[in-house]
């Protein structure tokens, strides 16, 4: 059993500067979207002009050879995580997986015919749900039918990933996930501590986790990230402190944090969880200033909003080099500009198109069964949005804008297109969370905790939503 805790690590203090922080925090948080697209997924509609993707995607041209990313969705997972938002179906009834992967097989038989077989496949990775819910000849079998399909590549740049679950995987399914081409591997963590983890249902020894990651450190992947998530029931900056030595002491070479939005009434195993044991919003606060300092005294460069990594890792450097993205796994290196995602739920980018599967296993196997897509939601983005998207997708990668460029490549007068939102902006100004002259916008590091209230102005659907519909609930922004 692993056993690699260091005894000492230095108190987080509480200074004058977090309350200070906390309190502008507390004065900002409102609802607001995470910007992993632009427009936003409520603005996806059943209605979308999928006759004029299909006619784009039958014309011969650059986008039928340039390099594509893979994303696929694996719903199905043995136990429900209380905390869960992601589209997932809980079941440990035989047979299911078989049923998906026939249906998947048919999916990649259509979408690769359409989107063109020989675009080398730089990025790939596998969500859910829960993708080692697949046993090995099952995940061997669909990277099998992936290979049959698409150009998959052997090159060691290629991003190959995996989301692991530490409860559901084999110390052999390791070894099998690198044979099969993965290079990257994603843990769920979420937190360490025993109570937090009893009270979501997700129960994974720090010890488990530990001899998971010797066990992944063996295989030599090149990178290995955790996600944790704060705000969670029974967490505190005590606890947190707990997790965040346990966590240092693995070393991963990315780190996320999630921000735990409680939509109780739009996720039901929400439900599960007793308001009364959320940390309140002022030790929340704390929690993220204490993630923040630690990780960063630890030596991880805070990248974007909510990541932290390695100096030595491709997202520090892509960050340098103006090659990172975000999109719907977060950031990562931008290698590929169209983004394809296979299964229920998951969302493509493809050109001038975001198209949306079927949201429901049932129904995604009909449109399946009847040789349809499975596109059923979408929205083709419009000069104005990929200008805004622009904007918004400099402002939470990059944290700037230069001004000028996005007048030369949009042909605008930046100041003159945007008085609304660049009056909106005031008010952060003058609290220190970016600077703007006529040549850039740049988040400072007192904004960056900020960066969805810094995008929200340049958001036009935010105000403009259909007036027969009720406005999109987001999740909190801090
Ligand atoms: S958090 Fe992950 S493992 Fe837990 S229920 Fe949700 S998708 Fe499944």
């Amino acid at each position: 059993m692993t056993s690699i805790l260091p005894s000492t690590q230095a108190q987080f203090e509480i200074t004058p500067a977090h309350r200070a922080e906390m309190e502008l925090a507390a004065r900002y948080a409102c609802e607001g979207p995470r910007y992993t697209s632009y427009p936003t997924a409520p603005q996806f509609r059943q209605d979308f002009p999928l006759d004029q993707y299909l006619a784009w995607q039958q014309r011969d041209g650059d986008h039928k050879r340039a390099p594509l990313s893979l994303y696929l969705h694996l719903p199905f997972c043995k136990d429900i995580c209380y905390y869960c938002a992601c589209n997932k179906v809980v079941t440990r009834q035989k047979g299911v997986a078989r049923q998906y992967l026939d249906r998947l097989h048919k999916e990649i038989e259509q979408q690769s015919q359409l989107v063109g077989k020989q675009r080398p496949i730089t990025q790939m990775h596998w969500g859910g749900g829960t993708p080692t819910y697949l046993d090995d000849a099952e995940i061997t079998e669909l990277m099998h039918m992936l290979a049959s399909h698409f150009r998959l590549l052997d090159r060691e740049y290629r991003e190959y990933s995996i989301e692991i679950d530490p409860r559901t995987v084999e110390a052999a399914t390791i070894a099998l996930l690198k044979g099969v081409g993965f290079n990257r591997i994603s843990l769920g963590v979420q937190d360490f501590d025993p109570v937090v983890q009893r009270s979501v249902n997700r129960i994974q020894p720090y010890e488990m986790v530990a001899d998971l990651v010797a066990n992944i450190r063996s295989h030599h992947f090149r990178s290995l990230s955790f996600d944790l998530i704060y705000g969670l029931p029974h967490q505190s900056h005590h606890t947190m402190a707990e997790t965040l030595r346990k966590v240092n002491s693995l070393r991963p070479d990315r780190i996320a944090c999630y921000n735990y939005a409680h939509l109780p009434q739009r996720f039901s195993s929400q439900r599960a969880i007793d308001r009364l044991t959320l940390p309140a919003p002022e030790e929340k606060l704390l929690m993220q200033q204490m993630i923040s300092h630690t990780l960063q005294d630890a030596g991880y460069l805070h990248i974007g909003m909510d990541h932290y990594v390695l100096p030595d890792d491709e997202l520090a450097l892509a960050l340098a080099e103006g090659r990172l993205q975000r999109n719907f796994q977060g950031y990562s290196l931008h290698m590929a500009d169209d983004l394809l995602g296979l299964g229920v739920s998951s969302i493509s980018q493809i050109g001038d198109f975001y198209l949306q599967n079927e949201r429901d296993v049932e129904s995604y196997y009909r449109h399946i069964d009847s040789g349809k897509l499975p596109f059923t939601r979408g929205c083709m983005v419009t000069s104005e949005d990929k200008l805004r998207r622009h904007i918004i997708m400099s402002l939470i990668s990059d944290l700037r804008l230069d001004i000028g460029d996005c007048n030369r490549q949009f042909g605008i007068d930046f100041s003159a297109k945007f008085p609304e939102e660049l009056a909106a902006l005031g008010p952060m100004v003058r609290d220190g969370l970016l600077e703007i002259n006529e040549r850039e916008i740049t988040v400072t590091r007192r904004g960056r905790p900020f960066l969805r209230n810094i995008c929200m102005p340049f958001d036009a659907y935010l105000t403009a939503h259909r007036g027969d519909q009720p406005p999109p609930r987001f999740s909190a922004t801090i």
